[in-house]
């Protein structure tokens, strides 16, 4: 183990938010030792803005909690941590950790429990890869390096500790951890990592929770570099093990998607990442359209159940939380309303609470050389900067145009619904439709009291409101084979 200082690191106080060090403060006061770990002393030495700072301690959660009382949360049962609030900001404490006992560990040598205290020594021995292994002490202005990490940021290269498949086979995580920081910080991956980084290593990440791979992917979507990862997913046969039914094929579509995320990351403003979802699940969500199409079905009709198939089928792989399935499912149907609306709805949909989101997915479409979209998302980015009189002539063109040629093209997205002339925007998805279709499944003798329930909680659903005893929250979400998937009505 070596000590170095922190100046030499390019480390200093002046850098670290005030929560933290107040965090490190008073676990040092009350007797402990405390350092920041991970991430943020990696990004700080790389001259990076770190995301958060992570704090570790030889105090057990229990004694966090007595050093902060009502300011400490205990979390997490797999891996318990402490969550301290300094000020509005949130900090995570963790205890140091000893190796994992064998008896808490799957047959496949994954570790399921964790909470096994230990010393500083251990800890470092239980991290993954050694640049998030530094331990900095800002007051002593010291940084314990166990493993020579100083070398591996300045050669740029990403190292795991110990042996790579046994720490593959503890947490498949790893494998896209390793990929995630490889793009994010432009590193090149240790040899001993390659060598063993097989399609069949990948097969693992089968035994993962398919939540915890949703929130790993979010973190793919959303560190900035997606554009750069997307490729190595693909390279590293991680790309199948995290979605069913999108091709090892990079579109122009996605790509530009990509490149669009990370540039408005560094920009600073906001993304959704549950958009990039709707724009990889775009092919095989009209696909699907198609197929149902075919066999005659209705093109409203048509389009919810695929979109309901697709996302069902993808939840073998990472299960999407409720409300983004359903921004997802909006985002694809504002397709159709975008590109074939009504006149006397235009005004209503450029106000509409998915109109943005609609209208950058239906953008980047048209840019990335869908024809399909035929100009109208140039014409939704014109419309949207013009006085009233230019919208009112903008719609009457558009009116002539559109009575003239009635747009004719093979992509189900047009396919209009004609009936309604009303001027408000009819809902994008239909939740209580698929939820009736499951609790007559599901409650074939229904007592009257029920019926009465059902129809509360459809008035709620009506006006957004769900809550978690909803049975649409309750819906069995985790079946892992995708064979045992069948298309159709979801149950
Ligand atoms: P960032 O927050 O920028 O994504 P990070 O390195 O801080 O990166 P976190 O997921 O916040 O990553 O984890 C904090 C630290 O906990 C890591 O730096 C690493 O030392 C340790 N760690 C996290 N996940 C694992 C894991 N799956 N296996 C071993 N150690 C891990
Ligand atoms: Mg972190």
């Amino acid at each position: 183990m070596q000590t170095l200082h922190a100046s030499k690191c390019g480390l200093s106080t002046a850098q670290l938010p005030s929560s933290i060090l107040d965090v490190l403060d008073s676990l040092t006061k009350a007797g402990y030792e405390a350092y920041i770990v991970g991430g943020g002393v990696r990004d700080l030495m790389l001259g990076l803005n770190p995301k958060d700072f992570d704090a570790v301690t030889n105090a057990t959660p229990a004694q966090i909690k007595d050093v902060f009382g009502r300011r400490c949360r205990i979390i997490g049962r797999r891996f318990e941590l402490a969550h301290v609030y300094s000020g509005r900001e949130l900090i995570e404490v963790a205890t140091f950790r000893a190796p994992p006992k064998t008896a808490v560990t799957s047959a496949a040598g994954m570790i399921l429990r964790d909470n096994n205290w230990g010393t500083i020594e251990q800890d470092f021995a239980r991290r993954d890869f050694s640049i998030n292994a530094m331990y900095y002490q800002p007051r002593k202005s010291e940084v314990l390096d166990f493993c020579h990490a100083v070398d591996d940021i300045q050669n740029k290269t990403l190292r795991l500790l110990g042996d790579p498949t046994l720490r593959f086979e503890e947490d498949p995580v790893r494998m896209l951890r390793t990929l995630r920081f490889a793009a994010k910080l432009n590193f090149s991956i240790d040899p001993d990592i390659l060598a063993i980084f097989t399609p069949q290593m990948t097969q693992l990440l089968r035994d993962v929770s398919p939540h915890r791979l949703y929130d790993e992917s979010q973190k793919l979507f959303t560190m900035g570099h997606l554009h750069r990862v997307m490729p190595m997913l693909i390279k590293f046969g991680i790309w199948e093990q995290l979605f069913a039914d999108i091709p090892t094929e990079i579109t122009p579509f996605m790509e530009r998607a990509a490149k669009n995320t990370d540039q408005r990351i560094q920009i600073g403003k906001t993304i959704n990442p549950a958009f990039f979802y709707a724009v990889l699940l775009w092919k095989p969500f009209l696909e699907r359209c198609h197929s149902y199409l075919a066999k005659g079905v209705a093109p409203a009709e048509a389009r919810a159940q695929a979109g309901l198939d697709v996302l069902k089928r993808q939840a073998t792989r990472t299960i999407i939380p409720r409300f983004a399935e359903t921004f997802i499912r909006e985002v694809w149907e504002m397709q159709t309303r975008l590109l074939n609306p009504k006149p006397q709805q235009i005004e209503a949909l450029s106000s509409h609470a998915r109109f943005r989101a609609g209208f950058d997915f239906l953008l980047l479409r048209e840019k990335s050389g869908d024809d399909a979209t035929q100009g109208m998302g140039t014409w939704w980015d014109s419309y949207q900067t013009m006085s009233v009189d230019e919208k009112e002539r903008a719609i009457g063109q558009y009116n002539r145009q559109r009575a003239k040629n009635r747009r004719k093209t093979a992509d189900v997205t047009l396919v209009e619904d004609t009936k309604n002339t009303a001027t408000s925007i009819e809902p994008l998805v239909k939740e209580s439709e698929t939820r009736n279709r499951r609790s007559r499944k599901s409650t074939p003798a229904s007592s009257s009291n029920d019926f009465r329930s059902r129809n509360d909680q459809r008035a709620k659903l009506n006006t957004g409101e769900i809550n978690a005893d909803h049975p649409i929250m309750k819906r069995k979400r985790v079946q892992r084979d995708l064979s045992q998937v069948v298309f159709g009505p979801t149950q």
